[in-house]
C-alpha cells in the first residue's frame, strides 16, 4: 500500500498519519499504520431500555436534539468517510431504531460507493424492540447484517437486566428479522451470576434463526460506575461453558469477517451441534486493539478514535462549518488529528478503573 499525502497540513500530520493513498484510491491510516475501514455511527444517545451495564436507572441527561446530528449531516459525513476508503458502516445508539427515517438512512448510505467501486456495506446494531415492524423496509433499504442484543431468554431476568418487560418484543423482532432474510448476529453480554447458565440455551436460539451468536465481555464504563468486577466472565470461561453445556470441544474457526470487527468465531465439534460457530469479544482478557481498524461517532458528531478514551475531535462544528470543498476540509482535519492520537492499547482494568468518563450511550456502542 502506498501512503501518498493527499494534502499536507504539517502540524496534524507531524502528531500522527494521514490520509493517504492505496492501490484503489484514498484510504484512513493511523500512526501506527492501522488502516481505518470500519465505522460505528451512533444515531441517538437515547433508549427505550436500560440496561444496568449501560444506563444507569435515572438521572440521565440527555443532549438537546439540536446537538444530535441531523439524518442529513450523518449521510454527509458518512460520505466523507467512504470517499477515504472507509467500506463498513454500522449503525448503532443509545437504540438507533428510535430515530425517525432510518431507513432513508439506510437506503442512502447503500449507495455510496468506496474508491474501489464496491458499494459501503451498512449494518446495525440495536435492542430489537422495534425490529418486527422495521425488518422489511430495512432489508428494502439494503442492510446488510442486523445485530439483535438479547441477554437473556428468560423473562424475569430480561427485565431485571434491561428493566424493562420487552423480551416478547425483541424475540418477535428476531423472528421477523429471520422471516424477511435478513442475516443476523445475536450480542450477549456473558454476566457471571446472572446469565453464565444460558449461553447454550441463546446459542440454541441464535442458530436457530440462522444467526451467529458472540458473547461480549463486560467493559467498565462510565467511570467504572456500572462495572461490578466480579461479574465480568473472560472469554475462556465463556468458551469452557459453552462447549460444557452443549457437549462440544471447542475449537478457533476459520474467522469469516476479514479485517473487520473484534470478534473472535469458534466452531464446535461434536455433540448434537457439531460445526455451530460462536463468536466472543473480549476486550478485557483478549486485548485486540492491536488490529484496532475503527473510528466511533458520537450522536453528537464527536470522533472517538478509541471507546475506552474520552478524548474527541469535533466533527459536528467540522459539519456544520461549511458545505462543500471548505466542509470537505475541515473534516479531513478533525479526522487526521483523531488518527494521530489512535492508541495501541486501551486502559480498561479488570477492577473496573481505567475507562472512559462517558457512558457507552454517550459514545456509542
Ligand atoms: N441499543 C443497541 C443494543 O443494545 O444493541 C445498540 C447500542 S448498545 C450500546 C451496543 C452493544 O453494546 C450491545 O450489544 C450492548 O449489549 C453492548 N454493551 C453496552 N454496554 C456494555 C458494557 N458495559 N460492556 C459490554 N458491552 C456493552
Ligand atoms: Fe439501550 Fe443498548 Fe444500552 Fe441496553 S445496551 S441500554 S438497549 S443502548
Amino acid at each position: 500500500m502506498r501512503l501518498v499525502q493527499l494534502r499536507k497540513p504539517a502540524a496534524v500530520l507531524a502528531a500522527g498519519q494521514s490520509v493517504g493513498a492505496g492501490d484503489d484510491g484514498p484510504v484512513l491510516v493511523d500512526r501506527l499504520e492501522r488502516r481505518v475501514r470500519y465505522l460505528r455511527v451512533s444515531l441517538t444517545d437515547r433508549c427505550s431500555m436500560r440496561c444496568t451495564y449501560c444506563m444507569p436507572p435515572e438521572g440521565i441527561e440527555h443532549v438537546d436534539r439540536s446537538e444530535v446530528l441531523s439524518l442529513e449531516e450523518v449521510a454527509r459525513m458518512v460520505a466523507a468517510f467512504a470517499a477515504w476508503g472507509v467500506e463498513r458502516v454500522r449503525l448503532t445508539g443509545g437504540e438507533p431504531t428510535l430515530r425517525r427515517n432510518l431507513t432513508w438512512l439506510v437506503q442512502r448510505l447503500t449507495q455510496l460507493r468506496t474508491p474501489s467501486g464496491a458499494p459501503l456495506r451498512v449494518v446495525m446494531t440495536s435492542n430489537g424492540e422495534l425490529i418486527e415492524r422495521l425488518a422489511g423496509p430495512l432489508k428494502a433499504a439494503g442492510l446488510e447484517t442486523l445485530t439483535i442484543s438479547l441477554d437473556s431468554l428468560d423473562r424475569e431476568r430480561f427485565a431485571a437486566i434491561t428493566r424493562r418487560d420487552k423480551l416478547d418484543q425483541v424475540v418477535a423482532g428476531f423472528a421477523a428479522a429471520h422471516a424477511v432474510g435478513l442475516p443476523l448476529k445475536l450480542n450477549t453480554v456473558a454476566v457471571r451470576g446472572f446469565n453464565d447458565d444460558e449461553l447454550g440455551a441463546l446459542c440454541r436460539f441464535a442458530w436457530q434463526h440462522d444467526a451467529t451468536p458472540r458473547f461480549i465481555e463486560l467493559m467498565p464504563m462510565a467511570g467504572g460506575r456500572l462495572f461490578v468486577p466480579g461479574e465480568l466472565m473472560p472469554a475462556a470461561e465463556i468458551r469452557e461453558r459453552v462447549g460444557a453445556e452443549l457437549g462440544a470441544v471447542v475449537e478457533l474457526a476459520d474467522q469469516p469477517q476479514g479485517p473487520f470487527g473484534p470478534a473472535q468465531y469458534y466452531v464446535l465439534r461434536g455433540g448434537a451441534h457439531d460445526g455451530r460457530r460462536f463468536g466472543t469479544i473480549a476486550a478485557m482478557t483478549e486485548n485486540f486493539c492491536g488490529s484496532c481498524n475503527r473510528l466511533r461517532v458520537s450522536a453528537t458528531g464527536q470522533l472517538h478514535a478509541c471507546l475506552a478514551r474520552d478524548d474527541a475531535g469535533d466533527l459536528r462544528g467540522a459539519l456544520r462549518s461549511a458545505q462543500g470543498e471548505a466542509g470537505a476540509a475541515a473534516l479531513e482535519r478533525v479526522v487526521r488529528t483523531a488518527l494521530g492520537h489512535k492508541r495501541d492499547a486501551h486502559g480498561f482494568e479488570q477492577t473496573g478503573e481505567g475507562g472512559p468518563r462517558k457512558a457507552m450511550i454517550s459514545i456509542g456502542g
